[in-house]
This record gives structure tokens, C-alpha cells and sequence, in this order.
């Protein structure tokens, strides 16, 4: 039985190691992502869900200053005033822009329902051609 298991294992670790070994041997892939701007291939790098929303930039209801959101579940810290936001209050605020994950690049962003949802739902760079969406389209 654990010659068994010995074996299954030897093989699935080779497998493994074939797909590996060709991108490690490459310097240049690092990256996985399809696209950079370095490139500009046709290649649409992105992401769907809010839960791979993209760094933004909000803009303080107190004392009007920027505050830099990291992620969708990021705490909301004013770093002028003394304002505290959690990621719960974020469809209170208004949002300044998206900054581009990829290239660091202000996005455009929109709404397609806004009777449905008061937060974006899309953000496209058009630096690099990133693109991220709150949900598939229909
Ligand atoms: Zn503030
Ligand atoms: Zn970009």
C-alpha cells in the first residue's frame, strides 16, 4: 500500500515539475500576468468580483482630502483628519478613481444599474487596457 502511494506520488510530483520547470527556466516570467504595459499586446488582463476590486482613491466627506483604499476590505483612515471609515461604509463615499493594479494608472470607472447597485461596477485602464467587473455580464 505505501509502495502504492509512493508511486502515485513520484508521479504526480514529476507531472508537476513539467509544467513548472519551463516557466522557472524562462527570467522573463516571473510574471504570469498575459499583459503589461510594457507590451501592449491585444491580451485583456483582468479581473471579475469585488472581492478582486481593484486600489481606490476615495475622497474624504470631511475634510475633502484623498484617502487610498488598498483593497475591497480595507479600513477607510482619512491620513489628514481624523475621519475612520470601515469597507462597510464604502458605498457612502464618493469614489475619486481606481488606480490600475497593473500599471498604477488612474481608471475610468461607471455603473451599469444604478437602481441595483450604488457602487462602480466596472474600471478599465486605458493605459494598459486592465479591466475589472463587479459581476459577468449577463
Ligand atoms: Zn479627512
Ligand atoms: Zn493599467
Amino acid at each position: 500500500m505505501m509502495e502504492f502511494l509512493k508511486v502515485v506520488f513520484a508521479r504526480l510530483r514529476a507531472a508537476f515539475e513539467a509544467v513548472v520547470n519551463p516557466l522557472k527556466a524562462d527570467p522573463d516570467s516571473k510574471s504570469f500576468r498575459l499583459s503589461s504595459p510594457e507590451t501592449h499586446t491585444t491580451t485583456i488582463d483582468g479581473d471579475v468580483g469585488w472581492g478582486h476590486r481593484p486600489p481606490v482613491v476615495l475622497r474624504c466627506p470631511r475634510c475633502g482630502a484623498n484617502i487610498d483604499q488598498p483593497g475591497p476590505r480595507a479600513d477607510i483612515d482619512c491620513p489628514r483628519c481624523v475621519a475612520e471609515f470601515s469597507h462597510e461604509d464604502f458605498p457612502e463615499l464618493e469614489v475619486e478613481y481606481f488606480v490600475c493594479p497593473v500599471c498604477g494608472n488612474q481608471m475610468e470607472h461607471g455603473q451599469r444599474h444604478p437602481q441595483a447597485f450604488d457602487v462602480p461596477e466596472w474600471a478599465t485602464c486605458h493605459n494598459c487596457r486592465y479591466h475589472w467587473e463587479f459581476k459577468h455580464s449577463y
